[in-house]
């Protein structure tokens, strides 16, 4: 293998923070922002519902937590799911060099977009985010469909 650090390790940081959300009856999408050597700097989840803030996404609360860094270039964010189109900016904004995601079957965000711009994208395409992520959006698809900024009328596929 490569000298990369495993992305698959950081991957269970991020699907902690998820079942961590979940156990708080929130929406499971977790995150983590790792240093190039693999040092956690941060990890959060989802508390759209817990704190009735749309704003703290996995990321933003990974972003967050780990403080203020010189640079991102060299650091890696770890995320359950695709990144939405506002974390995607957060990645862009801050010039986080490379994103690893969980999945992108149950949602798509920005990292097509991404990954045009030069950051690096690694889809680990994990049956437990898809799994755990799919079951909670068939059981709260109206919770969903506001996190991800749809308003239109119930019918979602899953
Ligand atoms: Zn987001």
């Amino acid at each position: 293998m490569s000298q990369t650090p495993d992305h698959r390790a950081m991957l269970a940081i991020a699907v902690e923070e998820a079942r961590q959300g979940l156990a708080e009856g929130g929406i499971p999408i977790g995150a983590a922002l790792f240093a190039a050597d693999g040092t956690l700097l941060g990890r959060g989840h989802n508390r759209r519902v817990q704190e009735n803030d749309p704003s703290v996404h996995g990321e933003t609360d990974a972003f967050r937590k780990a403080g203020r860094q010189r640079s991102y270039r060299d650091t890696i964010m770890v995320t359950t799911l695709s990144p939405c189109w506002y974390c995607s900016g957060l990645v862009r904004q801050f010039g986080i060099g490379t994103v690893v995601m969980g999945e992108a079957v149950n949602f798509q965000g920005g990292h097509d977009w991404l990954r045009e711009q030069g950051v690096e994208v690694v889809d680990l395409d994990d049956d437990e985010c898809i799994r755990m992520l799919g079951d909670w959006i068939a059981a709260n698809p109206h919770v969903w469909n506001e996190d991800i900024g749809e308003d239109g009328d119930c019918d979602h596929a899953h």
